[in-house]
């Protein structure tokens, strides 16, 4: 924190200056990115690390006084789990070992224009197409954290009909090269987008 962060800081953040993507390399090799993930997709986590190491880390992580540096490797760690948890190992392979490494990164796209808090209302769909191979995708997401950054989004859809609720929620791994991710927050999937990987939670 003292070298490689707080001197920079202000030049970053006040400044409205991206920090580096470097950064992220960097701190993986210093064992901070890799903590809190499976060692099977190059995790580093030390013996018997739990949930308190987990909160020191994010708090020393913490200690420039803002959340913006290294920023996405919060979202990284919000986005990334459902992936591990339930994507195939296809998904698992093309994506963890990445952003785990702090190379690429992938944002978590739940809240939309007219749903923050109710996520069963959700209206973004995935649909099978004819061939059965590819989801098509539509909708708008707001207020994703990191979508300038991101390499993949994982994105709540509905794949069942518009009154399923949070029954027809699933999650849908939807890399950057299909979604245009117009700002910092606005991240819009439309008709072009075919998502091969729906992660079924
Ligand atoms: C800094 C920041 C970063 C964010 N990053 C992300 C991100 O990366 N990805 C993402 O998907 N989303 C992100 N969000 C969006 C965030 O998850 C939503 O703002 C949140 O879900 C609340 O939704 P809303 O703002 O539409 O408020 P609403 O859901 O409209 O809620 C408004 C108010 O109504 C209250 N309320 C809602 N429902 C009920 C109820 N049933 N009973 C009683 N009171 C209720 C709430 O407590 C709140 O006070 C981010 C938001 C912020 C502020």
């Amino acid at each position: 924190m003292e070298e490689e962060i707080m001197p920079y800081y202000d030049d970053w953040i006040d400044e409205g200056k991206e920090y580096p993507n470097e950064l992220h390399l960097k701190a993986y090799k210093a064992g901070i990115n890799g903590a809190i993930f499976p060692k099977e997709y190059g995790g580093t986590p030390p013996e018997n690390f739990d949930a308190f190491h987990e909160l020191i880390l994010w708090d020393e992580l913490a200690r420039t006084g803002g959340g913006a540096v290294l920023g996405q490797l919060g979202i990284d760690s919000m986005a990334l789990p459902p992936v591990l948890l339930a994507g195939s190992q296809y998904l698992k392979d093309k994506v963890a070992r990445d952003v785990i490494s702090g190379k690429k990164h992938i944002s978590l796209c739940i809240s939309e224009p007219g749903a923050g808090s109710d996520v069963a209302n959700i209206q973004t769909s995935a649909i099978l197409d004819e061939t059965g191979q590819y989801y098509i995708v539509n909708g708008s997401k707001k207020w994703i954290t990191g979508g300038n950054m991101a390499d993949f989004f994982t994105l709540a859809c509905r794949t069942g009909d518009e009154d399923s609720g949070m029954t027809g929620v699933y999650d849908c791994t939807v890399s950057t090269e299909c979604a245009d991710s117009t700002c910092f927050s606005d991240v819009s999937v439309s008709h072009a987008c075919a998502c091969r990987w729906l992660v079924v939670m």
